[in-house]
């Protein structure tokens, strides 16, 4: 019943939970691929022999001691990585980081396939261009991030005029109930310590920074075709209730559960059906959710997503190719955690906007902000 995977970034926090979901369904896992030729990789590999496995990087050295390692077929290249995820009838899960997925989300939807996304960024860089490709080549988009898995499920079944507004809720990440001067100073092992979610570093950044609660917002206007104005962003720190949709009969849908990434993965993979997962029953009883407005001042980032989102075109594959390159230097300790918002709107001030329509040009502005992001960050040292 369910189609093989391709896993797509596979030694990631998705990846490695998209794994040990298709273990549990049994379903077979047809290419995994990962940017590394790494000890993780080969480890991965070695537990399933059958997979093909794909490395979009690394030296020529690094790449044949790791193919002599495995008993898989190994190809390599970033064109192996796009190859795969046009294999057709399969279930592309990609958990790639960046916007370097946006090739490999687009090559999928392209085969008619379905993309089980976590590469938000592929939504907010190229929606666009994700958008054309999904109705070009009739793929499927089935959202795994917590917060859009949620939506998805509450938007099941009602006409789309009958929505009110969405409420994205948010953690609020390490620093919530904190000001601006009290930011200034945290380290990358300060702004890693995420209170309810076990995820990769970038992400874990974002949700202190709120960014990733803005990529958020851009990734459910281009999943869901709604406008700016409804959706709703509320910060919920026990990361219980993933989001919700208010109706315009008064009615609200919310979808409740433990923070665990494998339930929305898993229902990636079975959509429309369900299948018995190993997740604890969940109690209601003794927990108290609370919910409280984000403070958008000390926390910019918000409002620099809903005003990029708004202006669409370049801006927000502007937006978030300078939140790469200012995350990775905060954590390489070369800027401090509010220079991150900082960067990201001084770059977002300086490229030019334009129109996107096609991946090549997504790509071209994402060279160019990184570029100007890097500079930015050179000045900032
Ligand atoms: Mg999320």
């Amino acid at each position: 019943m369910n189609q093989p995977l391709v896993v797509l970034g596979a030694t990631g926090s998705i990846g490695v939970q998209a794994l040990e979901v298709a273990q549990h369904l049994e379903i077979a896992v047809d290419v995994m691929a990962a940017r590394h030729p790494s000890d993780h990789l080969a480890e991965l590999a070695r537990m399933r022999p059958d997979t093909t496995v794909v490395v979009a990087g690394g030296s020529s050295g690094d790449r044949s001691r790791f193919a002599e390692g495995i008993p898989n077929q190994v190809e390599f290249g970033s064109d192996a990585v796009e190859a795969a995820a046009r294999i057709e009838d399969r279930t592309v899960v990609n958990g790639i980081v960046g916007a370097a997925g946006l090739k490999a989300t687009v090559a999928a939807l392209e085969s008619g396939n379905r993309v089980a996304l976590a590469n938000k960024e592929s939504l907010v860089a190229g929606g666009p261009v994700v958008r054309s490709a999904l109705a070009r080549g009739g793929g499927e988009l089935i959202p795994v991030d917590s917060e859009h898995s949620a939506i998805f499920q509450c938007l099941l079944g009602e006409p789309r005029a009958s929505v009110r507004r969405i409420v994205l809720t948010a953690s609020g990440g390490p620093f919530r109930g904190r000001r601006a001067e009290d930011l200034a100073d945290v380290t990358p092992e300060d702004a890693l310590a995420h209170p309810t979610w076990d995820m990769g570093h970038r992400i874990t950044i974002d949700s202190a920074t709120l960014f990733n609660k803005g990529l958020e917002v851009v990734e459910a206007h281009f999943l869901f075709d709604l406008d700016f104005d409804l959706i709703d962003v509320v910060v919920h720190p026990q990361s219980i209730v993933h989001s919700a949709v208010e109706f315009v009969d008064g009615s609200l849908k919310a979808h409740v559960g433990h923070p665990d990434m494998r339930v929305p993965i898993q229902y990636a993979l079975t959509f429309p059906h369900r299948a018995a997962s190993t997740a604890d029953e969940f109690s209601f009883v003794g927990r108290e959710l609370t919910f409280e407005e984000p403070d958008r001042e000390t926390f910019s980032a918000l409002d620099i997503a809903f005003d990029a989102g708004r202006r669409g075109g370049s801006a927000p594959a502007v937006m978030n190719a300078a939140d790469e390159i200012a995350v990775e230097a905060f954590l390489q300790g070369r800027i401090g955690f509010l220079g991150i918002t900082e960067v990201v709107q001084r770059t977002l001030d300086q490229v030019e906007h334009r129109d996107l329509t096609e991946v090549a040009e997504v790509i071209e502005v994402d060279a160019e902000a990184r570029g100007v992001a890097s500079a930015l960050v050179s000045g900032m040292c």
